[in-house]
C-alpha cells in the first residue's frame, strides 16, 4: 500500500460528496440526521462538547455548516432557520446607536427589518443607490460607520455592485462590509475573497435548490468578538437551522454546481431571446453584454451570471399581471434558486410604497428544458397583450 497521494480534489468534488463523508461506525457516505434536543452529561457529570442543548446547534448542521465555509473559503459558518433570522441576528448584535449604510432598494423584508431597528432608535442608517459607488463613499462616515450592506446582484432590478471596491470604502473608514450574494451563490460568487467580512446567503434559495427548506448562512474571513456576540444571538434567541432541515441542504449542495451551471445557461437563453423582443421594453440581466453591470458581473460570476433576471413588459400594470397568471410552466410563485422556474409580479409582493417598476416580472429560472420556458413565455405574453 503506498500512502495517500497529496492531491485534493477541487470544489466541485469535495461539495458534490460533502467533503467525502463517511460516518466512523457504520461507513454511511450519507451523514445521519442528529435529532435530539438535548445530550446527556457524561459519567463525571461533566458536559459532552461542543453541544448540551439544541440551540448550541447540533451535529448535522455543524457538517452543512462545514460544506458552506469550503465554498466560501470561510474561517467558519452558522446557519440559522431563514435568511431573516441570519440578517436579523447581525442588526441584532450591533451596539445601539450604530451607524449602518444600506442600499435604497434591496430584499424587501430586511429593509423592513432595519428600518423597524431605526425607527425604534437602535440604529442609524443612511442610503445609497444600488451599485453606485460614489453616493456608498459619500454614505459612509469615517470612524462611525460600523457595517455597510451590499447586495449583489440587487433583487429585483439585478444592479451589481463592486465589491473589492465597497469594501476599501468600508475599510478606510473603519467599517465591516457585509455581502448578500442570495442571487449568485458561493459557487458562482465568493464575497469573502473579494474583501467582504461577512458573506451573508439566503440558503432557502439556490444552496438547497428544491424549495422545501428555509434557511439562512452568515459567513466570516475572520472570527472576532462580533462573531461570538451574533453566535450568542443565535443561541439566545433559538434560531439556528433544524437538523432536519439541515440534513436536506447538505442533500440539495451535492447537485449545487450542476444545478446553478444550467440555470445560467437557461437564464442566458431566456435572456438573449426577449432582449428587444417587441413586447418587452427591457430585459434586466447582467449576462447581457449591455447591461451596466456587465463587466464587473462577469469579474465576480466566474461569467456565469446566475439565474435571476426580471423583465418588464410592454402595456400596462395589468398587462404584466395576465403574463404571470397565463403562464403554465412558470410557477407564479414568490421566492428563487430552486430546481423550478418561478415568475413574480414584484409591486404586487412588495406593496405600496417600494419603489419597484409596476410592469416589471422577476423570473427565477430553473433547471427545466429551456424551450419550454421560453415557448411558455411567448405564449403567456401573446395571449396578455392579445
Ligand atoms: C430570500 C432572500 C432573503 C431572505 O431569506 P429567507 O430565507 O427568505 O428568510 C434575503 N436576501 C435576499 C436577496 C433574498 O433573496
Amino acid at each position: 500500500m503506498t500512502d495517500k497521494s497529496n492531491r485534493t480534489p477541487s470544489l466541485v468534488t469535495r461539495v458534490t460528496q460533502a467533503l467525502h463523508f463517511v460516518e466512523a461506525e457504520t461507513g454511511a457516505v450519507i451523514p445521519s440526521i442528529q435529532p435530539t434536543a438535548t445530550y446527556a452529561r457524561d459519567e463525571s457529570y461533566e458536559v459532552r462538547k461542543p453541544y448540551w442543548y439544541r440551540r448550541d446547534g447540533s451535529q448535522t448542521t455543524a457538517q452543512a455548516e462545514a460544506v458552506i465555509s469550503e465554498m466560501e473559503g470561510a474561517a467558519e459558518s452558522l446557519l440559522f432557520a431563514s435568511g431573516m433570522s441570519a440578517c436579523t441576528a447581525v442588526i441584532e448584535h450591533l451596539p445601539t446607536g450604530s451607524h449602518v449604510v444600506v442600499p435604497k432598494v434591496m430584499y424587501h423584508g430586511v429593509l423592513a427589518q432595519i428600518q423597524g431597528y431605526a425607527a425604534k432608535g437602535r440604529i442609524n442608517v443612511s442610503y445609497y443607490t444600488a451599485g453606485n459607488l460614489e453616493e456608498l463613499a459619500a454614505a459612509v462616515e469615517p470612524g462611525q460607520t460600523t457595517l455597510v450592506w451590499v447586495e449583489t446582484p440587487n433583487n429585483p432590478n439585478w444592479e451589481v455592485t463592486d465589491i473589492a471596491a465597497a469594501a476599501e470604502i468600508a475599510h478606510a473608514a473603519g467599517a465591516k462590509l457585509l455581502t448578500d450574494c442570495t442571487g449568485t451563490p458561493p459557487n458562482l460568487t465568493r464575497a469573502l475573497d473579494f474583501g467582504a467580512d461577512i458573506s451573508f446567503h439566503s440558503a432557502t434559495k439556490y444552496l438547497n435548490g428544491h424549495s422545501d427548506v428555509t434557511a439562512g448562512v452568515l459567513s466570516v474571513r475572520e472570527t472576532g468578538q462580533f462573531w461570538e456576540d451574533i453566535y450568542m444571538v443565535r443561541k439566545l434567541q433559538g434560531t439556528v437551522l433544524h437538523s432536519f432541515d439541515a440534513w436536506l441542504l447538505i442533500r440539495g449542495m451535492r447537485t449545487l454546481f450542476l444545478r446553478v451551471e444550467r440555470s445560467c445557461q437557461n437564464a442566458m437563453a431566456v435572456a438573449k431571446h426577449f432582449d428587444g423582443h417587441p413586447q418587452i421594453e427591457a430585459v434586466l440581466y447582467p449576462g447581457l453584454p449591455s447591461d451596466p453591470g456587465h463587466a464587473v458581473a462577469k469579474a465576480q460570476t466566474g461569467g456565469q451570471f446566475g439565474g435571476m433576471m426580471s423583465i418588464i413588459v410592454k402595456g400596462t400594470e395589468q398587462t404584466a399581471i395576465d403574463v404571470t397568471r397565463f403562464c403554465e410552466v412558470f410557477y407564479p410563485a414568490t421566492s428563487l434558486g430552486g430546481v423550478e422556474s418561478l415568475i413574480e409580479h414584484r409591486k404586487t409582493v412588495s406593496g405600496e410604497g417600494f419603489p419597484v417598476h409596476p410592469r416589471l416580472l422577476r423570473l427565477s429560472i430553473g433547471i427545466e428544458d429551456v424551450n419550454d420556458l421560453i415557448y411558455d413565455l411567448e405564449q403567456a405574453l401573446s395571449r396578455a397583450t392579445s
